[in-house]
């Protein structure tokens, strides 16, 4: 096996959590090797290009544009002036149980906050419920951080069911929530982590990168280079190397590679697991790594449309029937599919028209499923959201050119994690966003082996929703291997 050279710090992984990890402490000085399975960087948000289209795999949108970790990650790098977002309004359907579609538009627009009445307006709301609900969204736009901590314990449910009467849409609405930010159920959601997700999007409008998601990471991988930081792609990493019960390199299929730092964007589970092996840690921290729950998964599909019918960059589908508990996550399971289902489309070639042939128009959309790469009701899932796209959308029919590639749990697989636990590996987002598994108790970034930690959506942040998480982790883990670093130095006398 070929031994190559000797590196400060390897990341396993170029998801954002981990390039962003990589390109920061390339910029610290560190001597970094970033290693991924992929063909490019990104991870989840990988950017692809399929019929002549530029973009993701499956519908990614929301990133706040004033504040937000990818904004903070581009300012600390130096390359702000490259944090380019398009912005455009939001569509918004939603449905009571058995009436009709009701639409509106919520305007992003930097100096206007949304008005709540437009939602309620929807939802048919009367004046207590009003006044009801504007009490609620008010305590929680204004609750102190050690008010929010304390719903760690509660679940979305739970903190709803508090009060004596919740409308039925307001009730959904937070379950729709769950979804949007954690991609997760309401009754395993912990509050806090919509609170604090609520917070941190309040006042600012959401957008979508010019040239997509996968553009960032690769503004971040730039930097990497710059500061003399090495990607391999297509290189899979089979074993994470521990010596003296330290972290010391990893093992590809032909080579060691070997580094006193290894970072793992590889999830928790694989790392632990399969990466490390779980010989190497004290049972019950295998053991505890073993009780991760997986967010949900999310499955959908690409539409061409020969001209460019969608108006709006982004559009949020959710009615009375269409949120999820655990029972109606069940139900589609044992093969009853709802009456409707939540669906988020994106429309790319309307923030950046660039990303596709002119005149025409791409949109990317989905509903949230499990995360098992197996799970037999993918397909009736992408059936019943091709005919509510068809319900709502009957102008865009006729234009439809392409349907497909379909996507769900076995493809975001395949282009993130290794399924090491049944039921696992196709999770939208990561681990850790069930009550008792986020907020003050989401996985410590690093781990118990020195040298070895984790970055990404499963470690080190909590509440910041898909890639912005992930971001933020490596904003935080980075300076933590950063001092392990300078610890090192100084115990070698340097
Ligand atoms: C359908 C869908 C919609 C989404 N929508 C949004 C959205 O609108 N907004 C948003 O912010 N987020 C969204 N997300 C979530 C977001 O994509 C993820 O939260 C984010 O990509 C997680 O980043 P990460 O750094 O944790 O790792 P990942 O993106 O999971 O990347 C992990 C990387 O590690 C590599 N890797 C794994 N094992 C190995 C190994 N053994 N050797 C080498 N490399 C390895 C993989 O190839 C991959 O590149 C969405 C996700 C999905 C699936």
């Amino acid at each position: 096996m070929a031994r190559k050279g000797r590196h400060d710090a390897i990341i396993v992984g170029a998801g954002p959590g981990g390039i962003t990890c990589g390109a920061l402490l390339a910029k610290k000085g560190l001597n970094v090797l970033v290693l991924d399975k992929n063909p490019g960087v990104g991870g989840k948000q990988m950017p692809v290009s399929i019929k002549g289209y530029r973009g993701e795999f499956w519908p990614t949108g929301g990133l706040p544009v004033t504040g937000g970790a990818w904004l903070e990650a581009f300012k600390t790098l130096g390359i702000e002036s490259k944090f380019r977002v398009s912005i455009k309004d939001i569509g918004n359907f939603y449905r009571r149980s058995g009436g009709k579609w009701q639409f509106t538009v919520t305007q992003m627009d930097p100096y206007v906050l949304p008005d709540p009445n437009i939602l309620f307006d929807q939802w048919g709301l009367e004046s207590a419920e009003r006044e009801f609900a504007l009490q609620v969204l008010a305590d929680i736009a204004m609750m102190p951080p050690d008010k929010i901590g304390a719903l760690d314990n509660s679940t979305v449910h739970e903190y709803l069911q508090q009060f004596e009467a919740v409308p039925g849409a307001f009730y959904g609405y937070f379950a729709f929530l769950a979804h949007a930010f954690n991609v997760g159920v309401v009754d395993l959601v912990p509050m806090s982590e919509v609170v604090r997700a609520f917070q941190r999007l309040m006042g600012q409008p959401l957008g979508y990168p010019m040239g997509g998601y996968g553009r960032m990471s690769e503004d971040i991988a730039g930097v990497l280079r710059d500061c003399g930081g090495e990607i391999k792609t297509r290189t899979r990493v089979e074993r994470i190397i521990v010596e003296d019960g330290r972290a010391a390199g990893v093992m590809t299929r032909d080579a060691i590679y070997r580094a006193p730092i290894v970072v793992s964007n590889a999830g928790i589970q694989p790392t632990v697991l399969k990466l490390v092996g779980e010989d190497h840690f004290d049972k019950s921290y295998a053991a505890h790594v073993k009780s991760l729950l997986p967010s949900n998964g999310f499955t959908g599909c690409h539409y061409t449309l020969s001209e460019p019918v969608l108006k709006h960059g982004l559009y949020q589908v959710w009615s009375d029937d269409a949120w999820w508990n655990l029972d109606r996550q069940d139900d589609v399971k044992r093969g009853r599919m709802p009456a409707d289902v939540v669906i988020t489309v994106v429309v790319p070639t309307n923030y950046d028209p660039s990303m596709g042939p002119p005149g025409k128009q791409l949109v990317l959309f989905g509903t949230p499923c499990s995360a098992d790469p197996a799970d037999k009701s993918i397909e009736a899932l992408w059936k019943k959201t091709d005919r509510q796209m068809a319900e709502l959308f009957p102008e865009m029919v006729p234009a439809i050119e392409s349907k497909g590639p379909y996507s769900g749990p076995a493809q975001v697989a395949a282009l993130s994690r290794d399924q090491v636990l049944p039921g696992q590996g196709g999770e939208a987002c990561g681990v850790g966003v069930t009550i008792g598994q986020c907020g003050k108790d989401k996985p410590a970034a690093r781990s118990p082996i020195p040298g070895l930690f984790y970055v990404g959506f499963d470690a080190g942040s909590t509440a910041f929703m898909g890639s912005q998480q992930a971001v933020d982790s490596a904003l935080k883990v980075a300076p933590q291997a950063y001092r392990y670093h300078l610890e090192k130095r100084q115990e070698a006398g340097f």
